[in-house]
């Protein structure tokens, strides 16, 4: 059965459905809702992608992948099939020999300009780390000065960050680096629900961190009163400010977390977070 879709308004005529799938994946259909059009972000299965498709009467346009792992690209095939016209836009570092083909693919380096698409701009930020492929889909909707919203896939996640799959630390904190210099206020669109166990953990490494506290706090009074799963209890959007402030893997550089590891290096302050969260 298809759980509850969300749904959030990010700019004037731009929705955003977050769709749950898997147990705890999160597919994006993104609507621009003068056109109809619409985006699939990351569709691991397309059961979920087209049934958000049919109930707001939209036309699936394009499929963004932020990388290739079978749980982000799973239902692009049987998307196709019924829209064979949407547009593919991947990486061109992409690594893995799709299992479809498609009329219509767009591969992207992160150094190129915006492209349009649903009349918003998006441009790829370099994020990879958890694969060697992987791009973030930055969205700065027309009018709208600076950036609003970011695709992460698996980057990052509430209070933690993508396990190290295929690439190295330092490209990991770089790719922690390029998300951590966007907008303060942006919102981030992760793929996994994985906020509740990743705080948990990140009060293990004992940081003295009141904010970091509070919010494990809060969550977890939401998480006991409402006796949820996991998707039930979906801490989305993330903000990238709370997110520095609380989420250790953005703390490569905090005084306080430095001085529990015993260094002032950042790489190692990095290599110690993503060891110890591997552990659990
Ligand atoms: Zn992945």
């Amino acid at each position: 059965m298809l759980r509850a879709i969300s749904q959030f308004n990010l700019a004037e005529n731009i929705e955003l459905h977050v769709l749950p799938g898997f147990q705890d994946n999160y597919f994006y259909v993104l609507e621009n809702s003068l056109t109809q059009h619409a985006a699939a972000i990351d569709p691991g299965r397309s059961a979920e992608v087209q049934a958000c498709l049919e109930q707001h009467n939209l036309t699936l346009t394009h499929i963004l992948l932020t990388h290739h792992h079978n749980d982000h690209t799973g239902g692009v095939e049987s998307l196709l099939k019924t829209w064979p016209g949407a547009e593919i836009i991947c990486s061109s570092w992409f690594n893995v020999k799709p299992s479809w083909t498609c009329k219509n693919l767009r591969t992207l380096n992160p150094d190129e300009p915006d492209f349009e698409i649903l009349g918003c701009n998006i441009y790829a930020l370099d994020v990879r780390g958890h694969t060697v492929d992987h791009i973030a889909f930055v969205l700065k909707p027309k009018n709208s000065p600076q950036p609003t919203d970011v695709f992460v896939g698996d980057a990052l996640f509430g209070a933690g960050c993508g396990g190290l799959f295929e690439g190295t630390y330092p490209q990991m904190l770089a790719a922690l680096k390029n998300l951590r210099a966007l907008p303060s206020q942006i919102r981030l669109w992760c793929a996994h629900e994985y906020t509740l166990k990743n705080l948990r953990v990140a009060t293990l490494l004992g940081e003295d961190n009141h904010e970091q506290k509070l919010r494990l706090e809060k969550l977890e009074a939401m998480v006991a009163q409402a006796n949820v799963l996991p998707h039930e209890s979906m801490t989305l959007p993330l903000i990238l400010s709370d997110e520095i402030a609380t989420n250790p893997f953005l703390r490569w550089d905090s005084p306080s977390l430095q001085k529990t590891i015993d260094t002032r290096d950042e790489l190692e302050t990095f290599t110690y977070v993503r060891r110890f969260r591997d552990q659990f």
